[in-house]
């Protein structure tokens, strides 16, 4: 991995698809994998593989292919996903509760250790095993639980005030799910999911076929 430092950030943005691909490969207990079986399952060119794989120093073997659990446990470690991340939620709404609930998130190292909200008829409900804290009092809970990770499902008025709250808490990470833009200081990451540009985008790409067959 000693080239790491000039991998471009459209590899490693690729690196996910790979590791999930292999993870399902591996369920299937298939060991091995050649670039060319992996491009087709996967639909990019076998040179694409061979060249993103490269990149951290090449994993195949001319003639063997891929080793599938070897493949998987290094991507992992190149995305640090095998020490885990320890997660909250703040916002145990509509979809703080749905993403709490899919257990997807644990297997791959992302371990919810928290449920936070403000509102008294949340606080103290159990939600996946957890009961749901006061973010009011997270001074009191944030330091023990010590999260990596925060994900902000709170509606957007309450996003920026939330954010810096967990960041002032020592937390680096924010997957912010409400629909506004945060600022977040050096030294922290954050990773914005807006499903309504995904929609945004795939109505322009309809848009563009509609034209394309006027
Ligand atoms: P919701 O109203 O069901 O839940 C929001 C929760 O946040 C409530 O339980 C509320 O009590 C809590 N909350 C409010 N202020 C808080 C604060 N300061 N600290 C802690 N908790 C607080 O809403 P929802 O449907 O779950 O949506 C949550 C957010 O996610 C909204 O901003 C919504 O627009 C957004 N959303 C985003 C996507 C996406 O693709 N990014 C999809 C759906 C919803």
């Amino acid at each position: 991995m000693a080239n790491e430092k000039k991998i471009s950030f459209e590899v490693i943005k690729r690196l996910p698809r790979y590791y999930r691909y292999l993870g399902e490969l591996k369920s299937n207990n298939i060991t091995r994998i050649s670039s060319k079986e992996l491009s087709r399952r996967m639909n990019v060119t076998a040179s694409q593989i061979r060249q993103d794989l490269n990149c951290f120093g090449g994993f195949g073997q001319q003639g063997y292919g891929y080793n599938v659990e070897d493949l998987h446990e290094a991507i992992g470690d190149i995305l640090g996903l095998n020490n885990g991340h320890k997660t909250i939620i703040v916002g145990a709404g509509n979809l703080g509760r749905a993403l709490a609930n899919y257990k997807s998130f644990e297997k791959r190292g992302f371990k919810l250790v928290g449920i936070f909200d403000i509102n008294n008829i949340k606080i103290g409900q159990n939600i996946a095993g957890l009961d749901v804290l006061d973010f009011n009092e997270a001074e009191k809970y944030i330091p023990d639980l010590a999260p990596d990770i925060a994900i902000i499902t709170v509606p957007k008025e309450a996003a920026g005030s939330v954010a810096k709250k967990v960041i002032s808490l020592g937390i680096k990470g924010l997957l912010n799910f409400s629909y506004t833009d945060i600022d977040v200081p050096d030294g922290v990451e954050i990773e914005n999911v807006h499903l309504s540009d995904s929609l945004m985008t795939l109505s322009y790409k309809l848009e563009q076929q509609k034209k394309l067959n006027q």
